[in-house]
C-alpha cells in the first residue's frame, strides 16, 4: 500500500506506473491512477489484482500533466474494483489516493453525509464526499480540504486534484509515510523516496499534519496551525 503523484509538464502516467511498480513489495490487493490534463479533462483507472492488469486497462493515448496512483491494501471494504483507489466525490470534481485508516469514517458519515452516496465500502471515500460538501456549502478547495483535515482521526498519506485546478496537486499527511520529490520543473509525491528515484534525488520530508499545495514550479507548505513552512530537500541515497 502506498501513494504517488505528479505535476509538471511531461505525461504523468509511466512515471506514476513506475512508481506504483516500486512500491509493490510492500503489499497490495488493487492499484488505480487518475491523470488530469490542462483542459480540467479527468480519466480513472483502476483495478483489482495485479498492476500489470492495471496497466492492460489504460490505454496508449491516456495522458495528463497531473495525476496520482495507489496501490491498496484494503482496510475497510473488501479488494474490488469499486473499493479500489483513487476514489471520487459524486460529482467527479475531486479525486483522492489514501494509504491509512480514517478511524472516525462512519460518524463523519453519519454527521455530515447521511444523505449521500457512496460508489464503495471503504473508510477513504468519506474523505473526498466530505471535501466535496464543504465547497458545496460555499467554500473554496483550499479552506475545505483544511476543515475535513481538521475533523479526520487516524492515519492518512493523502493526495487529492480538483478538476477545476489542474495546475494544482493537493498533499496532507498524518501518521503515514509522505514525501515531496522536487524536479527542475515538476513535483512527485511518493510514499517512499524509492518509487519516484527514476525522476529525481531530491526530497522534501513532511512531517504530521502538514498540508502541502504543489504546482509543478512552486511547493507550499503549511502546518495545522496555518503557518508557511520552509524546509530543504535532502538528496536521496538510493540505487536507481
Ligand atoms: N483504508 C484504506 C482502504 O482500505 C486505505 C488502505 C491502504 O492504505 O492501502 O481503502
Amino acid at each position: 500500500c502506498g501513494i504517488v503523484g505528479y505535476i509538471g509538464h511531461e505525461n504523468a502516467k509511466e512515471i506514476l506506473l513506475q512508481g506504483l511498480e516500486k512500491l509493490e513489495y510492500r503489499g497490495y490487493d488493487s492499484s488505480g491512477i487518475y491523470l488530469l490534463n490542462e483542459t480540467g479533462q479527468g480519466e480513472l483507472f483502476k483495478e483489482k489484482g495485479r498492476i500489470a492488469t492495471l496497466q492492460s486497462l489504460i490505454p496508449t493515448a491516456a495522458s495528463g500533466t497531473n495525476g496520482i496512483g495507489h496501490t491498496r491494501w484494503a482496510t475497510h471494504g473488501k479488494p474490488s474494483r469499486e473499493n479500489a483507489h483513487p476514489h471520487q466525490s459524486t460529482n467527479k470534481r475531486f479525486t483522492i489516493v489514501h494509504n491509512g485508516v480514517i478511524e472516525n469514517f462512519s460518524q463523519l458519515k453519519q454527521m455530515y453525509l447521511s444523505d449521500g452516496t457512496f460508489a464503495s465500502t471503504t473508510d477513504t471515500e468519506v474523505i473526498v464526499q466530505l471535501l466535496a460538501k464543504f465547497v458545496a456549502d460555499g467554500q473554496d478547495t483550499k479552506t475545505a480540504f483544511k476543515r475535513v483535515l481538521s475533523i479526520l482521526k487516524g492515519s492518512y498519506a493523502l493526495a487529492m486534484i480538483d478538476t477545476a485546478t489542474p495546475e494544482l496537486l493537493y498533499v496532507a499527511k498524518n501518521k503515514s509515510p509522505l514525501l515531496i520529490g522536487v524536479g527542475k520543473d515538476f513535483h512527485v509525491v511518493a510514499s517512499d523516496a524509492m518509487a519516484m528515484i527514476h525522476v529525481t534525488d531530491q526530497f522534501v520530508e513532511l512531517m504530521d499534519q502538514e498540508m502541502v499545495i504543489l504546482q509543478a514550479e512552486e511547493m507550499l507548505i503549511e502546518n495545522q496551525t496555518g503557518e508557511v513552512v520552509e524546509r530543504a530537500a535532502y538528496t536521496a541515497l538510493l540505487d536507481a
